[in-house]
Order: structure tokens, then sequence, then C-alpha cells
């Protein structure tokens, strides 16, 4: 990284929570807010290019809503489909030469599907993955072997301990494992042409003045931006720029795959968790002919990065070779090259002592503004797998009062993700605390404390509408803009 935030910017303290208000109205713009085409290409410091870039930054004056989102994942296409549907365009600065076509499935609770229904995706996303509970679903039909839908939980020797009907016990959640690829497909889908940008990895970012902020790529191109918007991941750049510490490795890691059968999984559409001592597994049926399987197992360690596909599902298997057939079979049927192991990490956004999520440059009639989104501000560990749930919470809260306060002054855009930086904090930090302490329980090793919890714990203790409380997420609806 090139630069650090300088000693001019600005971080902004959150003010207090309103309440999630409609975003207003803006005018649509005939004109493209942003378009990425190199300011200055070849040049490696932004400092000595200042001067060249000067006239072309003239330009750009006029450009107030200019937005540039870094990262193309789940937070950074979501965010822009969010501002979209509010008649602000921006552009997407994504390091991979396509979209994520690895990875496996993320399970999307309520909450994911309110923010989905909201930027006009769910349905399309409904047709093709099963509803793990409740209401009936049209696969059903397709699949008749498929048995009333609930959640099962299993001691190692594949023994039943509780079984949950969500419709008994959560009524009206909404729960089913989407592919990732086909979610970022689909967000990607919505959104105009050329709004990302492909092979774009940002490098270094900089202040630059009240012109905006500098954002130099690999390849040498340099984009100014008056307002970044980092959905850059768990190892962002940006939340490396605004001084958030590197997120930290919680002891256990887990492998994924999707299990693959062409002519139709056999498997019930429940979500199945099978716990051993300081290693579990689970599998849920994700669509007619895939099934998505994880283990967490502890390790001292992250270990040594494996990126030979096969070894790496021999690790997998090697850790639950006594367990239950049919995990064992879904492993089989995935196919090498889908399986990830991932080192699990998070990050605890402590009152006071972590960095706002806003940063802005303080120069007199600065605009240059910075916020992070998704996990590039709040990693958290899987265990209530609402990571990406709130990368899309994320995107949906700040595009609804970012695009509103872009017709007002720089100050209204900085009291906007402000308060989105305090709305916000209030509902991760608290589930980032959760899904770590989730974790710890569920990796005990010790084998008094896992009899607990299979004996005593998880038959008598767990009731499932507690538990699943944070799914519940209202938000308001993004009112397409009409255009003038
Ligand atoms: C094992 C595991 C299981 C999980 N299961 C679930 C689940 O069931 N449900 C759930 O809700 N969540 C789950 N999650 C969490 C979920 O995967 C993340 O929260 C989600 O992917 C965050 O989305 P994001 O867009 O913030 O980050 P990412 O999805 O990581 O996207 C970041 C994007 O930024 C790009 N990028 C990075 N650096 C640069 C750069 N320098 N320049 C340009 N582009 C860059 C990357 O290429 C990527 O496309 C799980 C996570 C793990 C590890």
């Amino acid at each position: 990284m090139a630069s650090s935030i300088s000693s001019s910017a600005l971080l902004l303290r959150p003010r207090p929570p309103p309440l999630l208000r409609r975003a207003g109205r803006l005018r649509r713009s005939s004109k493209p807010y942003f378009t990425l085409s190199p300011i200055f290409a070849s040049s490696s410091s932004s400092s000595t290019t200042a001067p060249l870039m000067k006239k072309e930054r003239e330009k750009e004056k006029e450009k107030e809503e200019e937005v540039v989102i870094v990262g193309g994942g789940i937070a950074g296409l979501a965010t822009a489909l969010a501002l979209r549907r509010l008649g602000v365009a921006a552009a997407v600065l994504e390091q991979g030469a396509s979209l994520r076509s690895g990875g496996t499935s993320l399970t999307l609770s309520t909450n994911g599907w309110r923010v989905l229904d909201v930027l006009g995706v769910a349905d399309e996303l409904r047709a093709q993955f099963l509803q793990i509970q409740g209401f009936c679903f049209s696969i059903r039909e397709a699949i008749p072997e498929i048995k009333p839908k609930r959640l099962v939980m299993r001691s190692q020797d594949g023994r039943e301990l509780r079984s949950f009907r969500f419709e008994d016990e959560a009524p009206g959640q909404e729960v089913r494992a989407v592919e990732r690829r086909v979610l970022l497909e689909t967000l990607a889908g919505k959104l105009p042409p050329n709004t990302i940008s492909f092979s774009s990895r940002l490098r270094s970012i900089a202040w630059q003045g009240k012109d905006g902020t500098l954002l130099e790529l690999d390849d040498g191109r340099q984009v100014l931006a008056k307002i970044v918007i980092g959905c850059d991941g768990v190892n962002s750049p940006i939340a490396k720029w605004m001084g958030f510490p590197e997120p930290k490795y919680v002891g256990h890691c887990a492998f994924r795959g999707l299990g693959q059968y062409p002519e139709g999984q056999p498997y019930e559409s429940k979500v199945n968790y099978i716990y051993g001592r300081g290693l579990r597994a689970g599998f849920v049926p994700v669509s007619p002919t895939k099934v998505y399987w994880f283990i967490c197992f502890n390790s001292q360690s992250p270990g040594p990065r494996t990126t030979d596909p096969s070894a790496l599902k021999k690790e997998a298997l090697d850790l639950v070779q006594t367990w239950p057939q049919e995990l064992l079979d879904i492993m089989r049927n995935t196919p090498d090259d889908t399986v990830v192991k991932t080192p699990l990490v998070d990050r605890w956004l402590w009152p006071g002592l972590s960095p706002p999520p806003v940063a802005a440059a303080l120069n007199g009639s600065s605009s240059a503004v910075a916020v992070v989104v998704g996990d590039a501000w709040h990693p958290m560990t899987p265990n209530l797998g609402q990571g990406a749930c709130c990368a899309l919470e994320d995107a949906v809260v700040l595009a609804g009062k970012l695009a509103p306060a872009l017709t007002g002054s720089r100050g209204a855009v900085v009291a906007a993700l402000g308060e989105y930086a305090q709305e916000r904090w209030a509902r991760v930090f608290p589930l980032t605390a959760r899904a770590s302490l989730v974790g710890s329980l569920l990796q005990w090793e010790d084998p008094i404390v896992c009899a607990f919890r299979n004996e005593v714990m998880i038959p008598r203790l767990v009731r499932l509408g507690p538990f699943l409380e944070h799914t519940n997420f209202e938000c308001e609806l993004l009112e397409p803009i009409a255009s003038n």
C-alpha cells in the first residue's frame, strides 16, 4: 500500500442512530456520474502525477456524485444495485478477471431475503434454490421424496439429538442455501453494462486534496473518486488504510464444498448439523442437484495454504472418515475443484477503540469521503450464517442514506455516512461477538463439556425462535426513481 491515512484526514465518529428512513428522490442524471477511463496511466506515485492530472480533474469537478465501489463481491454488487435503484450510478472496481465463479454456497436467512426482495432479485433466486423450512416450494414436486422440512442436530455417531421445524418454532423464517456464483451473477445482471470494471485491482489509495480520493490500480490506471465505498472483503486494503487492524484468526478452519448429483440429490430439504469434539460438520441441500457441506475443525494455526484440490478434499475426508455415511457420500460427490479451505477470522469493533468505518479528508470544502461495507468492515465467523446477510443489509442501509444526501452539500454526505456507521455498528458488533461465542461453544473438545452440550444443551435448552431473533431485519423499499 503506497499511502497511509494522512494527518489531514478526519475519522468520523458516528452520530446517534436515526430510524432508517425512506430514501429521498433524486433526479436521474442523463450523464453518467463516472466513467472508468484511466485518468492517467502508467504512473506509480500519486504525488508525481498530480500536476499532470490537473486538467482532467478540473473536468471532474462538476461530478459531485462520483461514487466508486472497490470490490465486486456480495457487498459491492448489492451496494451498486441499491444505489442504482435510487438513481445513483457507481463504478465497481473488481480485481478478478470475472465474477467469482468458485466458492460454494451461502445460507441466507430471512434478513438476507428481505434485502434481496428490496433489490428486486429475490424471486429469481428463489426459483433456483430450495427452501429449507416452512412453506412448500415448487421444487418439491420435482423431487417427490423430499419430506417435511426441518433442522436436525445430531451427534457424531449419527444419533438424532433434536429436530426442529422452523414453522413450529420460528414461523416466517426463510432459509435457503444459495450458490455464491449465482447470487453474484444475478446481482450483476441487474446493473447496467460496463458498471463493473474487471481486472482492476486497487493497489493504493490516497486523499487528493479537495478533488477527491485517488485510487491507483495494479496496472497503473488511476481513478479519482469523490466517494469511495470499500467492499473489498476480509483483507480489505481500504480498511487497512483507514486504520483497521488485521482480522484475527479464531482457532478453527472450515472446509466447504458442493456435492453434485446430476440425476437428482436424495436428501431431505433440511439443515443438518453433526457435532463432534473440536470438529463439526453440516450439510444442506441447495437445489435438486446440489448439496452444500462444511466441516469446521480446531487448528492452532491456519496452516499452510494447499493449492492441490484433490489434497484438500482428502484432508477434509480424513477428518470425518468415521462420520455418518450421508456426509461422506456428499463429500465424495463433490468435484475436487469446488472444495475450499478457509481459516476463520473476525474483527471486533470495540467502541472507542476501533476506527469508524467512515473517513473524510479535512480540507475546507473537501469532498473526499471513504466508507467500508461488509467483510471489509466487520468480518465475522460464519457460525450464525450472517456475514453475507449483513453485507446485504449494509448495502441497502448505506444506499438509503447516501442517495438522498448526494443532492445536498458534502457535509450532508458525511452526516449520512455517519448515520450509516452508527446504525450498522449497533447491528454488526453484537452479531460478530455472538457468532464468535457460538463458534467457541460448538468447537469444544472437552468430553464432559461435549456430553453436556449433546445431552442437555441441545435437547433441552436450545430454543430456535430466540436463537434466530437476529434474522429479523426491516428495511424499507428502495423506490425506483422516476426518470424526468
Ligand atoms: C466458511 C464460511 C462460510 C460462510 N457461510 C456464510 C453463510 O452461510 N451465510 C452468510 O450470510 N455468510 C456466510 N459467510 C460469510 C460471507 O462469505 C461473507 O460475509 C461475504 O462474502 C462478504 O461479502 P463481501 O462482498 O463483503 O466480501 P467478498 O465476498 O470477499 O468480496 C470482496 C470482493 O472484493 C474484491 N477485492 C478484494 N481486494 C480487492 C482489491 N484490492 N481491488 C479490487 N477488488 C478487490 C474480491 O475479489 C471480491 O470480489 C461465510 C464465510 C465463510 C468463510
